[in-house]
C-alpha cells in the first residue's frame, strides 16, 4: 500500500500513512520521508522488497532515534525489526541508504537549524517552546501546536533537494542478520539468544539473572542499563 503511494507520488497519502504508524504528523517524520525518497531515487532503488534476493535488497543506516527515523522506516520499509535498519548512535539527522549488492550508498544529511530558520514560522516555534520544552501549554495550545506542526510536515515533504547534503558513499559490508541458537537460563527458565548468555560456575544465565549490565535504546540513545 505504501509502495503504491510512493509510485503514484501521493505525498499526502504517504504522510497519512505515517500518522497511522508514528502517531502524529510532524516536521521530522516528513523530513525522514523526504530524505528517503531522495535517497531511493539517487540509488535507483525502490522500497525494501522481501521478494528480492537478499543481495538485491536495500538497507538504511540512520544516525538518530527520533521522528526522522520513523519517517525513514515508513518510506524505505527498512525497519529495526526486519534487520534492514541500522541505528548509529551519533545524534545527527542523517540517513545512508545502501544496496547490499555492492555496498554503494548515498548519505543524506539535513541541517535542522537551516530548515528551521527558513521554513518554521516564528509563532509555531514559540508555541513549541512553551508546550514541549517548558511543558506549560494549555490543552488549546497543545492542539494548535499539533495543527501547526502538521502543516509544517506537509511543507517538509516538498523540501527542495538542495536543502539536503547528498553524497555518494561506500559502506563497509554488514553481515545479514545471523540466526542464533537459544539457551535456557538456569534461573528464570526463559530462552535467551546464546550470545546474550553468560556462564556462572558452568551454568548458563540471562544477563538479568546474572545481574550484568546490558544496552538499551532509550530516548537519549544507546545506554548501558542494569
Ligand atoms: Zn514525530
Ligand atoms: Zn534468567
Amino acid at each position: 500500500m505504501i509502495d503504491d503511494l510512493i509510485r503514484r507520488g501521493d505525498l499526502k497519502g504517504l504522510l497519512a500513512a505515517a500518522k497511522e504508524f508514528h502517531g502524529h504528523i510532524c516536521p521530522y517524520v516528513a523530513i525522514g520521508i523526504r530524505a528517503s525518497l531522495i535517497g531511493m531515487e539517487r540509488l535507483g532503488v525502490s522500497r525494501l522488497n522481501f521478494e528480492e534476493s537478499i543481495e538485491e535488497r536495500i538497507m538504511a543506516i540512520v544516525e538518530c532515534n527520533n521522528c526522522f527515523l520513523d519517517g525513514v522506516q515508513i518510506a524505505t520499509g527498512c525497519t529495526v525489526g526486519n534487520n534492514s535498519m541500522v541505528y548509529l548512535d551519533l545524534g545527527k539527522n542523517a540517513l545512508t541508504l545502501v544496496k547490499r549488492k555492492d555496498w554503494e550508498g548515498v548519505r543524506i544529511y539535513v541541517d535542522s537549524d537551516a530548515i528551521r530558520d527558513r521554513y518554521f514560522p516564528e509563532e509555531a516555534l514559540a508555541l513549541f517552546d512553551k508546550v514541549v520544552v517548558r511543558r506549560e501549554g494549555t490543552p488549546e495550545e497543545v492542539s494548535t501546536l499539533n495543527e501547526k506542526w502538521e502543516q509544517i510536515g506537509y511543507t517538509m515533504l516538498e523540501l527542495p533537494e538542495d536543502e539536503f547534503q547528498v553524497q555518494s558513499v561506500k559502506v563497509a559490508p554488514l553481515e545479514p542478520a545471523p540466526i542464533f541458537r537459544s539457551v535456557r537460563c538456569s534461573s528464570c527458565g526463559e530462552l535467551t539468544m546464546e550470545i546474550r548468555v553468560v556462564h556462572v560456575e558452568g551454568r548458563p544465565y540471562c544477563l538479568r539473572c546474572a545481574k550484568r549490565s546490558f544496552h538499551a535504546v532509550i530516548g537519549r540513545g544507546i545506554e548501558e542499563m542494569q
